[in-house]
């Protein structure tokens, strides 16, 4: 029996156009027409004042945004805890001081409370922070206008990372326009792939500019190599955008997929009473559902059934680890109860690509059934 995996990578068959135009041309490097072709597309579908620089990964975009936004050594940075690390590492790239807050369970993504009280002492502790970063997770939009509320008033920016998110949106208005900076990722088990790539997302044509400029080793305006500025190689190659201009012709087809697959699960679940399929909870919120995820009763439930998924050869797997919790940022200041950690601990992601077949369907229906009768 085949692997049945948690999200692989759709080819829509127009990649090989582009890459091929790319090879014929010789543009085979760092920037080129498909990367403008690229970046324009996505200004479309971001909407108005989205301006979009493409990099080599969304780690990189996450990493330009702070850098942008002048953090410096010492620095503190609001993050949410329950993410992948590549949300928070960046922070420790510029020796900055990550604060970690805790997830709400409507939206698994930072609390409102905790973010107001992490603030709030941070402040009086003498150290008001250089910037949030909120999550969108698993494609679940974070409760925009609470957390953009919350940033306004103490007047501190917000990266949005949307790496997850591409396709889902709050209100009618796009995840990835939101915050001052926002982050695409296209690695392959995202929602399109570039194999790897992301953007960073910003609202002037300036911003645009200067993440281009450190993108690309920051060379000063003179005949000969000149840097006042440390540089970064982080630009997109115009190969790997010309698969992302392949893929985009299909987004709407694999968000639509996606969105089945959810419905599927559902139905599945609809009747099962010990695993609670996480949702939007009211019309606000629009999630690309990138991966469907459930809540089990408890640590051993959802080993057990992630070991019988395995034995049926289909991948599964825990939530993320919140980043508090996790050795490498555990002595860093943290803010919250304990809604991550049983996410975390209860929570089990489910194959959810866009390529999932009828046939795989069937296979996971019968794991679930024989496991929950
Ligand atoms: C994938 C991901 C990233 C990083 O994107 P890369 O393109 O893999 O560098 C950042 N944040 C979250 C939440 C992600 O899932």
């Amino acid at each position: 029996m085949n692997r049945i995996y948690l999200s692989l990578s759709q080819q829509s068959g127009f990649e090989i156009e582009f890459v091929e135009k790319a090879l014929q041309s010789n543009w085979i490097t760092s920037g080129g027409p498909n990367v403008d072709d690229f970046e324009l597309e996505l200004e479309s579908y971001l909407g108005e004042y989205s301006f979009v620089t493409a990099l080599n990964s969304g780690t990189s975009a996450i990493h330009l945004s702070l850098i942008l936004l002048g953090v410096q050594q010492g620095d503190e940075i609001i993050c949410q805890s329950l993410t992948f690390s590549a949300s928070a590492n960046p922070i420790l790239y510029e020796g900055a001081t990550p604060v970690f807050i805790d997830s709400e369970s409507e939206t698994w993504n930072i609390c409102p409370n905790n973010l107001e009280i992490a603030i709030i002492d941070r402040i009086k502790k003498g150290k008001k922070p250089k910037a949030i970063i909120a999550v969108h997770l698993y494609g679940m939009p974070y409760n925009v206008d609470k957390i953009h509320a919350i940033a306004d008033r103490y007047e501190i920016p917000i990266i949005e990372d949307s790496a997850e998110a591409l396709g889902s949106s709050y209100k009618g208005k796009k995840c990835g326009a939101f915050g001052e900076f926002g982050v695409l990722s296209f690695n392959g088990n995202k929602i399109i792939t570039t194999s790897s790539g992301g953007v960073l997302v910003s609202n002037s044509k300036a911003l645009k500019q200067k993440a281009i400029f450190y993108a690309t080793q920051s060379k000063d305006d003179a005949i000969h190599y000149q840097h006042s500025k440390i540089g970064y190689n982080y630009r997109m190659s115009n190969i790997c955008a010309g698969i992302g201009l392949g893929q985009i012709k299909i987004l709407k087809e694999k968000i639509e997929s996606r969105r089945n697959n959810h419905l599927f699960y559902r139905e599945l679940f609809s009747t099962v009473e010990e695993a609670e399929l996480f949702e939007t909870k009211n019309e606000d919120y629009f999630s690309n559902y990138w991966l469907n995820t459930i809540l089990l009763k408890s640590s051993k439930a959802k080993n057990d059934l992630l070991q019988a998924f395995e034995r049926e050869n289909i991948e599964t797997r825990p939530i993320w680890k919140p980043m508090h919790m996790q050795p490498i940022f555990e002595r860093y200041p943290y803010y919250g109860d304990k809604v991550a950690e049983k996410i975390f601990e209860n929570g089990l992601c489910l194959p959810s690509g866009s390529n999932l077949t009828e046939a795989d369907k069937i296979r996971i229906v019968n794991v679930v059934r024989t496991f929950f009768n």
